[in-house]
């Protein structure tokens, strides 16, 4: 694929040192008959080690520049699918039969765009086991953010929320062409299959976290007005007084709850 020009529109950054490609490799750890999705194959990095070891991958790019070259190298291996789409529009369900029912995502991401992918992701979280991705160290460091860290927020919360994260290691720009402006990081996703913290209504626990961190110099007591007050946050033991950024998720999950069942029995009246 030589020749190919790098689109920044696309965050065409492409890894280029074989031992962290090893290391990348090592920490999915694929086996013959996972179920592999890969986001953005770029050129091959990862997709051909990957192949080298499962039976199936599908494989999902964008940049209709990088399709031919990828279908001439790998097209005629069974193992290789390739989607010419967008990963933010892709119905990642389409992909199950009855006997791929649970997927691995993995991908060196396009930054630009990933914390909206990670979002469309986790409307799948039911089919997929496991996901690793190459991020932006600081969204790898938001992601796995705890209580009372600068970097702990919306994407945390919900992100925490669905999986289990963890921080594998930081990828500094020199390994990627044209390296980008900041570090990199992998982070590892596993999706909860019975989650330690249960919110009734999704749709309001998403909504209650993104207004609870819609300015996050502003106590609770300011930023929840409309969805509870400071009473209504006393009574899930919780100090109204207090920032978005101090509550862990099982608290951003209790309060979640006393908003939807206060909806939903006005609803009812
Ligand atoms: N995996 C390769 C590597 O590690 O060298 C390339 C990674 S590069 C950071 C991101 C890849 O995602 C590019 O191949 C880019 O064209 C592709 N991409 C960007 N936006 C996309 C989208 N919305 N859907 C699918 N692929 C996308």
């Amino acid at each position: 694929m030589a020749g190919h020009k790098h689109k920044k529109q696309f965050g065409q950054n492409f890894l280029n040192n074989p031992r962290v490609i090893q290391q990348i490799v090592a920490s999915i750890r694929p086996k013959p008959d996972d179920f592999i999705v890969e986001i953005g194959p770029g050129e091959a990095a990862l997709t051909e080690p990957l192949l080298e070891v499962v039976n199936h991958m599908d494989i999902i790019e964008i940049d209709s520049d990088l399709i031919e070259p990828l279908s001439r190298r790998f097209g005629s291996n069974p193992a290789f699918n390739l989607h010419h789409t967008d990963a933010l529009a892709f119905d990642y369900a389409s992909l199950l039969t009855p006997e791929k029912q649970t997927l691995r995502v993995v991908g060196n991401l396009p930054y630009n765009i990933s914390s909206p992918l990670l979002f469309h992701l986790l409307e799948y979280a039911e089919h997929i086991r496991d996901m690793h991705f190459m991020l932006q160290k600081e969204v790898v460091d938001r992601i796995t953010a705890q209580p009372g860290i600068k970097a702990y927020g919306r994407l945390s919360v919900m992100l925490q929320y669905a999986c289990e994260t963890e921080y594998l290691f930081t990828v500094g720009p020199e390994n990627f062409t044209p390296p980008p402006k900041v570090d990199s990081a992998i982070v590892r996703l596993l999706p909860y299959q019975n989650k330690p913290f249960v919110a009734d209504n999704e749709q309001a626990f998403a909504k209650l976290v993104k207004q609870a961190f819609s300015q996050k110099r502003k106590t609770l007591r300011n930023t929840l007005k409309g969805l509870l007050d400071a009473e209504q946050i006393e009574a899930c033991c919780i100090e109204p007084s207090v920032r978005a950024e101090n509550l862990t998720v099982e608290q951003f999950v209790k309060l979640a709850n006393l908003y939807h069942q206060n909806q939903s029995m006005h609803s009812e009246a």
